[in-house]
């Protein structure tokens, strides 16, 4: 077979009014106009469409439906579609049986690894470990292509403030910073340096734009946002993933100033490639053209046209640009540079891709079973799922456990196989995972004895429960009455030293519509964990969550907390490194923990108000705040504690006077007081105290991982610049302006030491 020859001669021009991703390759765009002046309309409109994997089985790839339209030059690429096998196949009918022989691009949902499954992306975000989360998206990367993947639909950089929406779990959490930052550590770790490996995939930042600020986090639910808002605090991320070169962006679902995302063209054409200078392809999310009819915007040949000229290139799964954008076009309602646009992106991404050079480039069936699901790869899972679990309390040091004795291990998270690596991890082979009981039973040995009873379901509702354990995530309901079940863990309880609670969600009860109202730990699990206190024995929470929780009455009467999120598929094994102490717990909390539900959303850079309430009050009459529930909130951004303690001296500042141009320093000296080695995030916020527009209480504009033995010191010393000051004004120009501010450092949003500079 002959495939197109590409070569890699780049020459480099700038386009002009655009930042980032300016250059072009001249080989490419000559290859493809070539190309396309071949093709027919439609099969220009075929590139557009991205249909599911629909009835595809390894050995039939040539006798479903799909295959068909593939023939006929229908499709552009196919997504979620598993093993090297079937993607082969598949490939083979693109590029032996169609006319012009053009290879599909396969896309995946690949959110927190492939097989070898990390954190959720929340939980990962805990790490504040920028080479450590690139390392993860790396290894899901390798894994991917391996099994013929080579586009990954993430990472999703939405800012969340709303722990009622479920999706809070796939993001990295409420600040734009360190968003920004995540953000670039996966593209880079998704791409590497070169598409065209064979071990790079492209990434698709996801979902542009403000998903996570939908109406009381409901899911899909509409939004409604200031420009200023969104330019300083919800674009940032998505910004910073294009920057670093970002192959694809992915639409959001809801609407943007009352129009669609994917109808949107202010947001797809001039923000994202006019202003951030993306030339990439814009993929549509599910089926969200077809959606704009019901957010009533026409019939599917209107919104077809509407997203197209918006800007979109790609129609996930409705296929209204392939059945409709013929007639608009006829109808003079879109153009064919319109359609020629969008074809030619995607030919590029497929170029980029080295998918012309060789179309199997991806499908190497012996890499398939040497790179996936490593020892070395889930032995990286293992101490990355640790970095992301997050101490949140732990009174008279009832953390580390001991390796001896008897330890009673109860909770309907206890023995969850399936439900350890969380939302979003469709690659999975879930029963491989480590499950808690199975991690802290390999640990202990014959040192300690581990007894294990389920103590409770997951809830008492057996259709929540059953809404809750979708895709093959059971619990396995125990449908015994609740004080049967209770009685038994309690048991084991009265026999042990200590008691490890696995409680929480389960992996479905976050991600994508699985929005809450109630995010408290269910109440059947609540009365377990209340009896379990009762026997006097120490007790040790194991939270498993997808978000923040209301954790109030947990907080004030069990000694210790350590949320675990969803590990992966290593979960078991890295929460039993902690609890025993073989690892000392530092992630810490990027998205506020609220005391009650009722004052979501919550976060740390808020505005401070005109009535602004005193600090450490709670009521005071025609101030801002509740009758009911403090402002405060139960854990801070930035909140998470150690087997360690850590002090920190004052600020030191180099100079107390900025200038234009210049840079002053700020520096901490932190010390580890307690008795073991440990890892300690600390935190640099500012605040601009008197702006041309209101500004937030607090930001992050900088943080430092570091590592101290115990009674080592280190100081930490942090640049800031004009540019670390900078906001878009009323008139969304970028600026920094003249003033006063605050620069504060400390182990969490809430605990800091601050100083006073100026910017001159
Ligand atoms: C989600 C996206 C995802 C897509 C493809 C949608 O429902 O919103 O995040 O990438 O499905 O699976």
């Amino acid at each position: 077979m002959k495939f197109f020859k590409a070569s890699l001669f780049l020459l480099v021009v700038t386009v002009s009014g655009a930042r980032a991703q300016t250059t072009r390759d001249a080989k490419m765009d000559q290859f493809i106009s070539s190309l396309m002046q071949k093709m027919t309309l439609e099969e220009k409109l075929g590139q557009l469409n991205l249909p599911g994997a629909g009835d595809i089985t390894t050995g039939q790839a040539s006798s479903s439906d799909i295959a068909g339209k593939i023939k006929e030059g229908k499709v552009g690429g196919l997504f979620n579609i598993k093993t090297v096998e079937k993607i082969r196949d598949v490939q083979k009918i693109a590029v032996e049986k169609s006319r012009l022989k053009i290879p599909l691009i396969f896309g995946m949902d690949v959110i927190h690894g492939y097989q070898t499954v990390f954190p959720i992306p929340l939980g990962l975000s805990c790490s504040w470990d920028m080479p450590l989360i690139e390392r993860s998206a790396r290894i899901a990367a390798t894994e991917a292509s391996a099994d013929g993947i080579n586009w990954t639909f993430s990472p999703m950089t939405d800012i969340s403030r709303d722990a009622r929406w479920g999706r809070a779990s796939e993001g990295s959490g409420e600040d734009p910073y360190l968003g920004s930052q995540i953000a670039k550590a996966m593209v880079k770790g998704y791409q590497g340096d070169d598409l065209s490996k064979n071990n790079t995939i492209l990434s698709c930042v996801k979902h542009f734009a403000l998903y996570g600020a939908i109406e009381a986090g409901r899911d899909y639910n509409t939004v409604d946002m200031s420009r200023l808002r969104m330019y300083n605090e919800y674009f940032p991320p998505y910004k910073a993933a294009v920057e670093a070169g970002a192959g694809s962006v992915m639409t959001s679902f809801n609407e943007v100033e009352g129009v669609p995302a994917s109808a949107n063209k202010w947001l797809m054409t001039e923000v994202l490639r006019n202003q951030w200078g993306f030339n990439g392809m814009v993929v549509t999310d599910y089926t969200a053209i077809n959606e704009m009819i019901d957010h009533g915007l026409g019939d599917l040949k209107a919104v077809s046209a509407l997203a197209l000229a918006a800007g979109v290139d790609m129609d996930m799964v409705g296929e209204g640009f392939l059945t409709t954008l013929k007639q608009s076009l006829q109808e003079g309602k879109i153009t064919q540079q319109e359609i020629d646009m969008a074809c030619r992106r995607i030919l590029e991404a497929k170029y980029k891709l080295g998918l012309f050079q060789d179309p199997y480039r991806y499908c190497n069936v012996k890499r398939s079973k040497t790179e996936i699901f490593t020892p070395a790869f889930r032995k990286e899972a293992r101490a990355t799922a640790a970095q992301s679990f997050v101490l949140l309390k732990n009174d008279n040091n009832v953390l580390p456990v001991k390796k001896n004795g008897t330890i009673a291990l109860v909770g309907p998270l206890a023995d969850a196989t399936e439900n350890m690596t969380g939302t979003w991890s469709v690659a999975a082979d879930f029963s491989k995972s480590v499950s808690l009981l199975k991690g802290l039973t390999n640990a202990a040995g014959k040192q300690a004895k581990v007894l294990y009873a389920k103590g409770s379901n997951l809830t008492a509702d057996s259709v929540l429960e059953a809404n809750s354990t979708m895709f093959g995530k059971s619990l396995r309901r125990d449908n015994r009455p609740a004080d049967v079940i209770r009685r038994e863990a309690l048991e084991i309880a009265r026999q042990s030293d200590v008691i490890v609670a696995a409680l929480g969600e389960s992996a479905e009860m976050s991600g994508e519509s699985s929005s809450r109202t109630d995010i408290g730990i269910p109440q059947v699990q609540k009365e377990l964990l209340a009896e379990l206190l009762k026997t006097g024995k120490p007790v040790v929470l194991v939270l498993f969550t997808g978000r923040p929780l209301t954790l109030k009455w947990e907080s004030e009467n069990v000694p210790a907390i350590l949320n675990v999120w969803f590990g992966g598929s290593e979960a078991g094994d890295a929460i039993a490194d902690v609890l025993f102490g073989d690892v000392n717990p530092s992630g810490k909390l990027t998205m506020t923990f609220p005391i009650d539900v009722g004052q979501v959303p919550l976060f740390y850079n808020h505005k401070n108000t005109g009535r602004p309430l005193a600090e450490g009050k709670w009521f005071t009459k025609f101030r801002s705040n509740y009758l009911d529930v403090p402002n405060d909130p139960l854990y801070p951004f930035g909140f998470g504690l150690s087997y360690t303690k850590f002090d920190y001296s004052d600020v030191k500042l180099s100079s107390t006077l900025l200038k234009a141009g210049q840079e002053i320093t700020a520096s901490v000296t932190v010390t580890n007081t307690g008795s073991k080695e440990g890892k300690e995030v600390v935190q640099l916020y500012i605040r601009d105290m008197v702006g041309s527009i209101t500004r937030p209480v607090k930001e992050l504009k900088g943080f430092r991982k570091i590592n101290l033995k115990a009674g080592e010191s280190q100081e930490v010393t942090f640049k800031i610049t004009e540019e670390d000051l900078k906001f878009y004004n009323s008139d969304l120009k970028f600026v920094a302006e003249p003033g006063d501010f605050k620069v504060f450092i400390g182990t969490n949003s809430r605990d800091v030491k601050e100083a006073d500079f100026k910017l001159q």
